[in-house]
């Protein structure tokens, strides 16, 4: 007996959906199957698409400043139920409630910066660019835009994209995970609640078949998509082919880069945080330490020693630190790399795989594992782990630390713990990443700034939110005008017009 079952948002209704294909939506905790998900056929998505579509021209016409101010109201509902989206996200994906009220804290603050899109928008204008010619330029939406979003941020990814694409007077429709459906959900009654109207935004649940229709139905403009390379490439590559613009955000492998004049011990309080926390499933988590000099060994006394003090349980404990991973597939791949690690021949200092967490025997709980002697040829040194593995690499240079960051395939984050000034600088400027961590482990940009990586952690043009999000969810117009009296005609010029 389940205890309920999800479908979708759409045209302002939330319907069951109409195919016959569920998924089960677990506790990782407890193990538990705790409500089933319909998963989204092609008449589903067309029929979100079609709401989108017809609700589209009306919006777009609406006054930027009206749009704001719904924006504003879903910005205090979100304060509202800033618990309950908590609570859903924990019960999910298995992070701690505190994580996961960060999230939505960070999501909301996307929310505050698209209250502001009329002053963002605002065009360009010149008077008298020839005589009696004027130019103006304005930023008009693209029309129905979609998302698809990954399970490990339910609330703050798709709050990257939907405000920013609803300010700018785009028509939505989003994808969220089939293994963190609900507190996405939540965000399409709460829009509602804001005085959105209807077919505005839109929610699909469900997997490839749906993501399928996104990419070729000619009506979607635009896709932002968030998730694992693999998958980013293959959204990139068919929704541009299609004739879509599109930003996809992919993995990554993020090295902190410890400085042998770093403070050892705000080092460690860093990568402590930064790998184990949430589980190690977030894009921006830190995999890789890279010792600079002779510090490894008195870090990894020192993580050895933090590491035991890390509090782990399921997510409704305010005081966990950390708990399960997402699922039971993903629990087995983590720890198939922790063994492939050991047969790489890394060191595996600290040991979580025995790891049964009391009461929840049933639950994905996976402990903290560290490994040291990790080699630039090993898979798990290479690939995405995605779990609360840290490797550290021993560099023996500051330019051998920052060549292994510029040589590998991902470039989302990086960090570089240091106390000179020079150091820092050289690094800020040479390093390959998109986003760059100054004695600060995840460097998340705030939300007038923008978020994305480079190399194989993003395929597009835009970073997500702030002015680039706003310049991917617009596009330009620039209008060059006259007005010359009646009796001026002057006759039909052949040659490029110039301006005199
Ligand atoms: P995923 O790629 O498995 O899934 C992401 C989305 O794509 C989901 O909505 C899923 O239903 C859909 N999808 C999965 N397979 C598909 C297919 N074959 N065709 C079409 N759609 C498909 O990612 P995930 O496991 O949900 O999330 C974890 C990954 O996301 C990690 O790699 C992590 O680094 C990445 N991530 C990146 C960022 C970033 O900002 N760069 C942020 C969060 C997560």
């Amino acid at each position: 007996m389940y205890i309920k079952t999800i479908g979708h948002y759409i045209n302002g209704q939330h319907t069951s959906g109409t195919g016959s294909r569920y998924s089960q939506v677990f506790n990782p905790a407890t193990g538990q199957v705790q409500a089933q998900l319909n998963n989204a056929n092609a008449v589903d998505v067309e029929a979100a698409i079609s709401a989108a579509q017809a609700a589209f021209a009306e919006w777009s016409a609406t006054p930027a400043l009206r749009r704001s101010r719904i924006m504003f109201k879903f910005k205090a509902l979100l304060d509202e139920h800033a618990d309950d989206l908590a609570k859903a996200i924990s019960l999910e994906h298995g992070k701690t409630i505190s994580d996961a009220r960060g999230e939505v804290t960070r999501g909301i603050e996307v929310v505050e910066f698209a209250c502001g899109m009329p002053q963002l928008m605002k065009g360009d204008y010149n008077d008298q660019v020839g005589t009696g010619i004027d130019t103006y330029s304005m930023r008009q939406p693209l029309g129905v835009v979609a998302g698809i979003t990954p399970f490990n941020f339910p609330i703050m990814v798709p709050l990257w994209m939907i405000p920013m694409a609803l300010a700018t007077g785009n028509t939505f429709v989003l994808k969220p995970s089939e293994k963190t459906p609900s507190a996405s959900l939540m965000i399409a009654d709460l829009l509602a609640q804001a005085g959105l109207p209807a077919g505005v935004f839109n929610l699909v649940n469900g997997d490839k078949e749906a993501v399928d229709v996104l990419l070729q139905d000619k009506r979607i403009q635009a896709i932002s998509f968030v998730g694992s390379t693999p998958i980013a490439e293959h959204i990139y590559s068919t929704g541009s082919k299609n004739g879509k613009r599109v930003q996809a955000l992919g993995g990554a492998k993020n090295h902190l880069i410890v400085m042998p004049d770093a403070d050892l011990d705000q080092v460690a309080d860093a990568l402590i945080g930064a790998a184990f926390g949430s589980a190690g499933e977030r894009c921006m988590a830190i995999s890789v330490a890279v010792t600079v000099g002779n510090v490894a060994d008195a870090l990894i006394a020192k993580l050895s020693e933090k590491v035991q003090s890390i509090t782990i349980d399921q997510g409704l404990n305010e005081q966990a630190d950390m708990g399960p991973l997402v699922s039971a597939e993903h629990y087995a791949k983590v720890k198939a790399y922790v063994d492939l690690g050991v047969a790489e021949g890394a060191t595996l200092v600290i040991d979580g795989r025995a790891y049964q967490h009391q009461g929840y025997e049933q639950g994905y709980f996976l402990a903290p594992c560290l490994f040291d002697h990790v080699k630039k040829n090993m898979r798990i040194y290479q690939e995405e782990i995605f779990g609360p593995v840290l490797s550290v690499v021993r560099a023996t240079s500051f330019e051998e630390a920052l060549q292994l960051v510029n040589d590998h395939e991902f470039g989302n984050g990086v960090a570089i713990f240091t106390r000179d000034g020079e150091i820092a600088r050289e690094f800020t400027q040479r390093v390959q990443a998109g986003m760059v961590g100054v004695n600060v482990a995840i460097p998340v940009p705030i939300a007038f700034h923008s978020f994305g990586g480079w190399k194989r952690s993003l395929f597009g043009d835009h970073h997500i939110y702030g002015s680039e999000g706003m310049r991917f969810y617009t596009r330009l117009k620039t209008t060059t005008s006259r007005w010359p009296a009646g009796n001026k005609a002057a006759g039909a010029e052949f040659v490029m017009p110039t301006m005199k």
